[in-house]
This record gives structure tokens, sequence and C-alpha cells, in this order.
């Protein structure tokens, strides 16, 4: 049998097709970009790797001057240490029974892992799994506070105090910090605007912080920031850490909120199928290629209006002639929200100048649990 397995060397008008893409001088920039901006403030930048899903991603951005990397849920944690990147923040709550033992599994094995805790009842659970391991080291744990996103997080104040102590008294969770996500604000449109409610938050955080430091609790990390607020965060006194992850590829709701400074990277190579009228035409990018909860994709090339056809399949029509497009011809779809729709892909083809460099596996795809 021939092996036609795509290969370096390759270029990416032999693929098959859908294809996810990176432009690598596009994405060199963009990491380029970022650790430019935020390295020089001394705070470390902890990327999240919900959006790549990628270990070698992961290693490459600690390459770049990152520390360490988030992950969102346990079942990328496990992924990610067996593919030897073990310095990982998992920045979702690990509740219920499987999740507590795998969890315990997890740190029986990889010691540099953190998590996070936001009611009396997921640290407690998490404490006693731990104490009947017979697992001598506490787990480095944050206290996930709410700074307006409403979604995880104890509340600031009180709530937080009650649960520092909380976790305090569990001999198997060390307490090191804060995280406080603002989630509600990355995609808020206009740069000054945006600002503002990320310091407001910020306030809430830093302020919650320090009172958990009065009270005698060690905070050694105050972990926040995405892509949108990451440059906001990291000049209020006090953050020690932001976690980025849509900047390596962007996608179109986020530069639609937060304009140009990061370039799309990433794009859904596609091939014309079927003519359907002077104008139109059908690819083979539908919803199984890419996500449509942020909008619909755009063409790389402007001037082409997509629409969903199903599952398998998308339009493109334009207005004008010059935009031709005919069977067989490729077209570079943008996605509208990066992390879900590398979630639907199994390889990203990393080019430069059209000629593949590295193939890199999706390596938590599907971990969802
Ligand atoms: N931190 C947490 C806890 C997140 O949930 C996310 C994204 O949802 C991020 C950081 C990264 O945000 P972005 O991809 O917008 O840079
Ligand atoms: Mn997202």
């Amino acid at each position: 049998m021939v092996d036609r397995a795509p290969k370096v060397g390759d270029h990416i008008s032999t693929l098959d097709t859908p294809s996810m893409i990176v432009d690598l001088d596009v994405m060199e920039a963009n990491i380029a970009k970022l650790f430019k901006q935020l390295l020089p403030t001394g705070v470390n930048i902890r990327p999240h790797s919900k959006t790549t899903k990628s270990a070698i991603l992961a290693q490459k951005l600690v390459d770049a001057g990152a520390k360490g990397g988030c992950v969102a849920k346990l079942s990328e944690a496990e992924v990610m240490c067996e593919k030897g990147f073990t310095d990982l923040l998992i920045t979702c709550e690990i509740i219920g029974a499987p999740k507590v033992q795998r969890l315990v599994e997890l740190f029986r094995k990889y010691k540099s892992i953190r998590i996070v805790v936001d009611s009396e009842v997921g640290a407690k659970a998490i404490n006693d799994a731990l104490e009947e391991s017979g697992i001598e080291k506490p787990i480095t744990t944050l206290i996930d506070l709410d700074v307006g996103l409403h979604r995880t997080g104890v509340q600031p104040g009180e709530p937080a105090l009650a649960l520092a102590k909380v976790v305090a008294d569990c001999k198997h969770l060390r307490l090191i910090g804060v995280q406080g996500y603002e989630g509600h604000l990355q995609h808020v449109h206009g740069r000054e605007e945006r600002k503002q409610q990320c310091l407001e938050s910020m306030a809430i955080l830093t302020q919650t912080a320090e009172a958990l430091r009065e009270a005698g609790h060690n905070i050694e990390v105050v972990t926040t920031g995405g892509t949108g607020t990451a440059e906001f965060c990291v000049t209020v006194p006090g953050v020690t850490e932001v976690q980025p992850g849509s900047f390596l590829f962007m996608d179109t709701d986020y530069r639609n909120a937060v304009g140009s400074f990061y370039s799309h990277s990433l794009f859904i190579l596609s091939t014309i199928l079927s003519k359907q009228g002077p104008k139109i035409i059908t690819i083979d990018a539908g919803l199984k290629s890419l996500t449509t909860d942020s909008g619909f994709a755009e063409c790389k090339t402007l001037g082409y209006t997509y629409g969903v056809l199903g599952d398998e399949h998308g339009s493109l029509s334009w207005e004008d002639d010059a935009l031709e497009l005919k069977i067989g011809d490729r077209v570079e779809m943008v996605p509208s929200h990066i992390d879900p729709t590398i979630n639907l892909h199994d390889v990203y083809y990393a080019h430069r100048k059209g000629v593949i460099e590295e193939i890199w596996p999706v390596d938590t795809r599907g971990k969802v649990q």
C-alpha cells in the first residue's frame, strides 16, 4: 500500500480537505507580540491550552517564556501529563466521586498539578480522597473567585474568607493563591470600555487576595486574564499570572471585539464540491468542521459570504465576478470561535509559505470530562 498520509515537506495544496492549517509565520508573530508586551511586566504567563489542546504548543510557549500552562478539565490534564507537560493549573472545579478519584490517581503520578476550589464540599471531598490515598504531599490549591463572570467562583468578602479557612484546615490541600477569571469581559468591544471593566474586576481580585493575606493565608499566586484583557491585568499591582489562550490563532469573534493586534493564523482548508448557481458554490466544510456559536466563519479571501448547509456542507456566495470559484478550487476559512473549532479536528498542519513544517496532534480533542 502506498502511504498517502501527509508528511513534513509536502505542500498544503496536496492535503485532503477539510484540514486544519496553521500559518507558522503568523502564529510565531502572535507569540512574539504577546511575550514582548507582557513579559517585561514581570507577571507570569501561564497560557491556557483549552485553545490549542496540544502539548507541543504548550511546550513551544514555555520555550518562548511562559511559566507552565492551564487546562480547563481534568481529562485534559491527564493527556497533557502523559505527553510530558506537567506544570499545569486545572482551571475548572473537580466535582463528583469519579473525577475526584481520577484526580487522586493523576496527582499520585504528577505532583506538580494545581487545582482550584470554590466550595467547602468540593474542597473536603478532595481532601478526604487524598487522606484515603495515603499520598502525603498536599495538592497545590487556589481559591476560585467570582470577579463578575458568575460562572464559577466563591463570592468575594466573607464567603471567600470562610472558604480559605476551610482549605487551610484541609491537611491535604496547600493554599497558594486565588484565581479570578473575568471571562465576561474578553469580548467587550472598545479598548477603553474593556480596560475600565477589567480594572474593576481586578480590584475585586486583588482586594480579596489582600484580605486573605491579612487573615493569615498564604497567597502567592493571583491568576486571571485572557487574550482580550491580559494587557490590562498585568498593569495591576498584585496580579502575578495571566492565562491567555486564543492569541495564538485568533478568530473572527475576537478580532471583531479587540481588533487586529494579533492576526488570524489558523484556517480550515476546504474544497469547492458543487456549483449551485452563477454566484454560489458549495464547500466541504459545515458544522463538523466549523462552529457557529459565535457567528459564521469567514473566507480568508474577502468578498465571499459563508452559510451553513448542514453537517458536511457550507455555501459561499459572492457579488464580484472576479471572485468566481470553480469545482475543485480551494478556500481557507477563518473560524468564528477557535477553541471549539479546533476540538473538531485531529491534527494541525503547520506550514510556512505553503510547505508543511510540522504536524501536531490535537492531543486533548474530545477531553471534556
Ligand atoms: N482562563 C480561563 C479560566 C478560561 O476559561 C479561558 C477561556 O475561556 C482563558 C483563561 C483564556 O481565554 P482566551 O482564550 O480568551 O485567551
Ligand atoms: Mn473560547
